[in-house]
Parts: structure tokens; C-alpha cells; sequence
């Protein structure tokens, strides 16, 4: 048995300031062929989970062909998107013919002019295989499931946990389930249920109340008997595209009306919790007295508006503006600024500085913010971290980095590309150790949960500004279904 794994992993804010042209994917990397392995075979990611089901199944060939993954920011150019596709659709073509496909995609690519970027892969990969080809693929949690995507997959599963920690296990799930596919052992039917409905960002923890309760729904559906798959998606709310939002997936074997019949339940049950997928966030004074005031650290601060996995810059510079302003010190974070960087390297360690950093982006992210201090480390940005991270990444490239030590007492972690703060170790690589920061200023919302929980004396969520603000009405939506909750409160929706 010949599986090809192969796709692209791209969360796309259409918010955002940066877009992913073909530089920023290549600069990201674009692998082939057994460098996918290399790279991702001891990790905790999808594509690990895929190739492990080589190893575990006898008989089963898992052949990596093109894997592509990039920080989560503005859509593709039409450029970087036909790049893509192209190449790995050709790579199959030339390395045919398979018996199954497998894809570790996002789920809520967009690129210029094609507001389903993963739904055209899939389509194309369709039309690469044919119709008797099965085809799986495993979704992020925060996919803005399309019918497209639906139509042409056989299987699918999704991660069900925020911060992402399911990754490889969610692959490898999807990876069995092709394979009894293909063995004939199994017919998978899949069901798509969409109500209009979207979830903020400050309710999508899924250890914390409503998420907790609905994926409850969602794991007594899978049990029921024919049932072999149900996934809540929590849609990526950040992208003005037609699919945005909420779904909720089913795979049932040979019976479509037991798919539908488990996804309509649980979405049903999503849509009655609807009011409690409103939240709102701390306000940035609010949040930094309460940090200050603690008797014990470290207090992560959620820079919400600067959420890095979510698209945004990660040179947000409200927080530490505030911070000043109040005289807050002890406090440590990431901020992307190459110019910054260099400055630093110039200077060298032990050197002292004077320059602006952070808040070049544009106005919703902060204005530049002037310090003076010294350099405590200069490093290439690289290091590995084998602890349960986000997205079960281990390897770790922040591009040129420097450790900045300012004399109002913040520590910076000046890096040259967006990084989101996943791993303690993004600290002790400048040589600040995390446990004995009073406040850590984290570029993520759940993403930091899973590096940062074990060590936190206590996480707020901060309401700051920026294109992954909280407060869903600062952005403009053209295209995204209407009506929907919550942006018209009084939207009504039945499962059918
Ligand atoms: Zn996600």
C-alpha cells in the first residue's frame, strides 16, 4: 500500500499586514521529499502522525512528496499559492499511482483570489487520483470547513484540543482510517453541518467551560454504533471568507444519514450554548495592576491583539507602553524587530544601547517604543524543545535573536521573524529563565498554554488592540455569511 503525504499548513488572516508571498514560503520552507522526515519525523505534528502509521502498519509505504508550513499571516499571493499546488500536484503525478492520499493541511488557508485554498488543493489532488482514490486529511481546529473540502475527501479528522496537543494523534487516527478504507473494511461517509455561528477567541480553550462540555457532546457521538469519527471545529473567525465559522464534522461507515444525524446533534448542542461563545478580555491597565499585585510569578499576560499564531505581527508594543506608563516592572517578552535586532548584534553582548523597538508594523499594533539597556545575548534564533508545545512543533527557528535588558527592567527577546511564545525555552535561549519573571508577556491566546501553564502562577487574557483583537466587531466583514451569531444577535438556525 503507496501513501502520498503531501499539503500545505497556512492559518490566514485576511486582517493581516503581512501576506505570504512565495519569499515568506520559501524563507519558511518548502520540503520535499524525505527532508519532510527528516525535519518532522520526531515531532509531535500531523505529518509525524501520518508517517508513524508507516511504521506501525505492515505492508504500508508512507511517502512524503511536498510539505509546506508557514506562521500563521496574511493570505497567499496568487503567485506562492499557484507555486504550491502546482508543485504538489506534480510530484504526484510523477510518483503514482497510489492507493491513498493523506494531507496535514490547516483548513483555513486563503490565497488572492481564492478564498478556499485548501478546498482547491483538495480539489486538485481529486482530480490527480480520481474517484476511487481515498483521500484523508487532518484539519486544524480552528478549519473554516468548506463543502468543497468535504466533497472530495474521503476521511477527515480534526485536532480537538486548544492548545493544539493532538496533533499526531489526530493524524494517525485519520491515517487508520484510510488504510480500512482502502482495505475495503470500512466505507466511509462524511457529514458537514455549518449553522452561522462563530466562537471568540476568549471562549476556544477547550479544557475551560463551553468548549469543554460540547467536545463531551462530540466524544459520546463518536461512540455510538456505525460512528467512526466526529470532530467540533472552532473555525479561524479572523478571515473574511464565506466559510467562516463553527462546523462540525461526521464519518460513518457506509451510512450517510448516521454522519448526518451526529453532526446535526452536535451542532445543535453548540448552537443552544451559542451565548456563552461570547467573551470579552481584560483591559490592558486592568491586567498589568492585577500582575503587579501578585504575590507570586510568573503572570502570563495574553496579548490577544498580537497573537502571532493568529496572524498578527508580534511587534505589538501596547502592553509594554502601559507597562511604563505604570511603572510596572520585571517584565519579559518576545518582539519581533529585525532592525532591532541588528542593532543589538552591532553592539554586541554586554554592549549598551538606545533604539526604538517593536511597533513598526502599522498603528493598530502600537508605536515604536524608545529604550535604553544591554545586550545579554546574541544568537541565530534556533533551538529545539522535545516538551508538549503547541502544535507538537520541536524545532524551532526565530531567525536572528537578541536578549535586551532594558534599564526600566523589561527583558526582551528581540527576534527577526514572528514567532508566537510556545516554549519556555524561547527565554533561556537569551538567558532569561522564565520561572523567575513576575510577568511574562505572551504573543498567543491558548497557543502559550501548553508551554507556559507549567510554570504560570496565573494567565489573563488581555483586550488589546490589533488585527487578532478579542472584539470581533473592530473588523469589517465583506464576505462572510450573514446573518450570523454573534454579529446579529438575533440570528435563528435548526439543525435540519
Ligand atoms: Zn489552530
Amino acid at each position: 500500500m503507496r501513501l502520498a503525504v503531501l499539503g500545505f499548513s497556512h492559518e490566514a488572516n485576511t486582517f493581516a499586514p503581512v501576506p505570504a508571498t512565495l519569499d515568506q514560503w520559501r524563507r519558511a520552507g518548502i520540503l520535499e521529499g524525505e527532508r519532510i522526515r527528516d525535519v518532522y519525523e520526531a515531532s509531535r505534528t500531523s505529518v509525524a502522525g501520518f508517517l508513524a502509521y508507516g511504521a506501525e502498519a505492515h505492508g504500508v509505504e508512507l511517502i512524503p512528496l511536498v510539505y509546506a508550513r508557514i506562521t500563521p499571516m496574511g493570505p497567499s499571493t496568487s503567485e506562492a499559492h499557484e507555486h504550491l499546488v502546482t508543485r504538489m500536484v506534480a510530484s504526484l503525478v510523477d510518483r503514482g499511482p497510489w492507493d491513498g492520499v493523506l494531507l496535514p493541511i490547516h483548513g483555513a488557508a486563503v490565497a488572492e483570489g481564492c478564498p478556499d485554498a485548501d478546498g482547491d488543493l483538495i480539489r486538485r489532488v481529486r482530480g490527480i487520483v480520481g474517484p476511487d482514490v481515498p483521500i484523508g486529511a487532518t484539519l486544524d481546529l480552528h478549519a473554516n470547513v468548506s463543502r468543497t473540502m468535504v466533497d472530495h475527501l474521503d476521511v477527515v479528522t480534526v485536532y480537538q484540543t486548544n492548545p493544539h496537543v493532538d496533533a499526531y494523534e489526530q493524524a494517525l487516527a485519520c491515517a487508520r482510517l484510510l488504510g480500512r478504507t482502502i482495505r475495503a473494511e470500512i466505507r466511509p461517509r462524511l457529514a458537514l453541518v455549518t449553522p452561522p455561528l462563530a466562537v471568540t477567541i476568549v471562549r476556544q480553550g477547550t479544557d475551560d467551560e463551553p468548549m469543554a462540555s460540547l467536545l463531551a457532546v462530540a466524544r459520546s457521538e463518536e461512540a455510538r454504533p456505525g460512528v467512526l469519527s466526529v470532530s467540533v471545529v472552532e473555525g479561524f473567525p479572523y478571515a473574511d471568507v464565506p466559510e467562516m465559522g463553527m462546523s462540525f464534522l461526521a464519518v460513518a461507515d457506509r451510512d450517510d444519514a448516521i454522519a448526518r444525524a451526529a453532526a446535526d446533534r452536535v451542532a445543535r448542542a453548540a448552537w443552544e450554548m451559542r451565548a456563552e461563545f461570547v467573551g470579552e478580555a481584560v483591559p490592558v491597565d486592568e491586567a498589568l495592576f492585577r500582575a503587579a499585585a501578585a504575590l507570586a510569578g510568573p503572570v502570563v499576560l495574553l496579548d490577544i491583539g498580537d497573537n502571532v499564531g493568529g496572524g498578527s505581527p508580534g511587534d505589538s508594543t501596547h502592553i509594554l507602553h502601559a507597562a511604563r506608563r505604570l511603572g510596572v516592572r520585571g517584565l519579559a517578552q518576545l518582539l519581533t524587530d529585525p532592525v532591532a535586532v541588528s542593532r543589538c548584534a552591532e553592539a554586541g553582548v554586554g554592549g549598551r544601547v538606545s533604539l526604538d523597538v517593536g511597533g513598526r508594523t502599522d498603528d493598530r499594533h502600537g508605536t515604536p517604543l524608545a529604550v535604553t539597556g544591554v545586550v545579554t545575548a546574541v544568537t541565530d534564533g534556533r533551538f529545539e524543545d522535545p516538551t508538549p508545545t503547541h502544535g507538537g512543533v520541536r524545532s524551532y527557528d526565530m531567525g536572528p535573536t537578541a536578549g535586551l535588558r532594558t534599564d526600566d527592567g523589561f527583558d526582551l527577546v528581540l527576534t527577526s521573524v514572528a514567532e508566537a511564545t510556545h516554549s519556555q525555552e524561547q527565554f533561556r535561549l537569551v538567558g532569561v529563565e522564565p520561572r523567575e519573571c513576575p510577568v511574562i508577556v505572551a504573543k498567543g491566546v491558548h497557543s502559550p498554554r501548553a508551554g507556559f501553564e507549567p510554570i504560570a502562577a496565573e494567565l489573563i487574557q488581555v483586550a488589546t488592540p490589533g488585527s487578532t483583537s478579542a472584539d470581533l466587531s473592530t473588523f469589517r466583514y465583506a464576505r462572510r455569511r450573514r446573518p450570523m451569531f454573534p454579529f446579529e444577535p438575533t440570528t435563528q438556525w435548526s439543525a435540519r
